[in-house]
């Protein structure tokens, strides 16, 4: 059935936003609004359907902090539903300045929740059943797993990095909100991503380019910690089925079955681009070099998706192997994309810094 609502988008110009506005633009007939301060993170170009020529897609440069705004956007547009995404979203920033992840992930949320509340209270009864608030987090606020066993919706928090800490504060007001006030709301919790478009600090993009450059690949510790992967577009998908499909007041785990360590990630791109843009000076691993660890680095995320593929029948599709080989694919073919990031001076001196999330 034809989906004709408008949705609100927060941090839409930003990784994941951007690839689950690409996704409705092109595969439903939602009206969009993203709603983003446009950090350093975040980039316009990410979204190539969006230009003004498309009638369903509107920007709103806005801080989610800034409750009035929020206010004039939600009487103007009246969104069916909202599905939030804007953060600040990288840990090794998080222990560097801790005070921006505060303000928007913790202050921020709760500002949108107070002006999504506001909006639901005054809809038409039948207006209110269908509203819908879907709050993206992420699997790090479980903490860390020993050698076995994932984590599933029923896992503890234990969040140990200030990113972390932040967003899982900022789950724990959704729920309240919805406990409390009865706004509708859901809780996605997903794994590390990856894909096209991801900004050239996380680890991935970050490996990708320095090898290109010939410069150290730099990996923390011992570069055993596992991550569990999912290619950004089966995370686009898993959220619009949660908004759609999923049952309100409840968290929904989403990951790719995935588990790589950090070490083997990084070796995979090496091999890929040793495939596909062999360097005279020898294979890529020789760039590899290991550097301290960080603090409080998490050994071992894993996640249990099974409620989402059993409740809402989402399975991710794309294969970690030949996802990261159309990864490498796609920033060697979109150079000027994250070219024009690096030559913007986002953070140079941090460039050196290592791995992300
Ligand atoms: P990102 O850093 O790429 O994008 C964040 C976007 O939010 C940017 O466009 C930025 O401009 C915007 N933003 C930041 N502060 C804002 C504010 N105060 N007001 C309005 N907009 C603001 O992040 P991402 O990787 O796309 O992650 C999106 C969400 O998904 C985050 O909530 C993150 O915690 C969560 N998540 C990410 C991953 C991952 O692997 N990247 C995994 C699980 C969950």
């Amino acid at each position: 059935s034809t989906d004709r609502s408008t949705l609100f988008v927060t941090g839409g110009a930003g990784f994941i936003g951007s690839a689950v506005i690409r996704h409705l633009l092109e595969t439903t007939d939602v009206s969009i609004v993203n709603i983003d301060k446009l950090t350093y993170a975040s980039s316009l170009d990410s979204i190539p359907q969006a230009g003004p020529q498309s009638a369903r897609y509107g920007l709103a440069r806005t801080d989610i902090c800034d409750g009035e705004a929020l206010r004039g956007l939600f009487a103007r547009y009246r969104p069916q539903g909202v599905i939030h995404l804007a953060a600040e979203s990288h840990v090794d920033r998080s222990i560097d300045g801790p005070q921006e992840f505060i303000r928007t992930n913790i202050t921020g949320t709760f500002t949108l929740l107070q002006e999504a509340l506001r909006h639901w209270r005054a809809l038409t009864p039948q207006a209110r059943a269908s509203f819908r608030l879907l709050h993206v987090s992420t699997d790090e606020v479980f903490g860390s797993l020993g050698a076995h066993g994932a984590f599933t919706e029923r896992s503890p928090y234990a969040p140990n990095s200030p990113y972390s800490a932040s967003k899982a504060a900022s789950d724990h007001l959704v729920r309240a909100w919805c406990e409390t006030y009865e706004l509708p709301c859901l809780i996605s919790n997903c794994s590390n991503n990856y894909g096209p478009y991801q900004f050239p600090e996380k680890l991935i993009p970050h490996m990708i380019i320095k090898a290109l450059a010939g410069e150290t690949l730099p990996v923390y510790g011992d570069g055993r910690q596992v991550r569990d992967w999912l290619h950004v577009e089966d995370h686009a998908r898993a959220l619009y089925t949660i908004l759609r499909h999923g049952r309100i007041g409840e968290t929904y785990n989403v990951g790719g079955r995935n588990e790589r360590t950090n070490l083997d990630v990084v070796e995979q791109v090496c091999r890929l681009l040793d495939r596909l843009q062999p360097s005279n000076q020898g294979e890529h691993r020789r760039l590899i070099s290991f550097v301290a660890d960080r603090p409080g680095h998490d050994r071992r995320y894993a996640i249990d998706a099974s409620k989402l593929e059993r409740d809402l029948g989402w399975r991710a599709q794309e294969n970690f192997d030949s996802g990261l080989d159309k990864t490498v694919r796609w920033y060697l073919a979109n150079r000027a994309w994250w070219q024009s990031i690096l030559t913007s001076g986002y953070d140079a001196e941090r460039r050196g810094l290592g791995l992300a999330r």
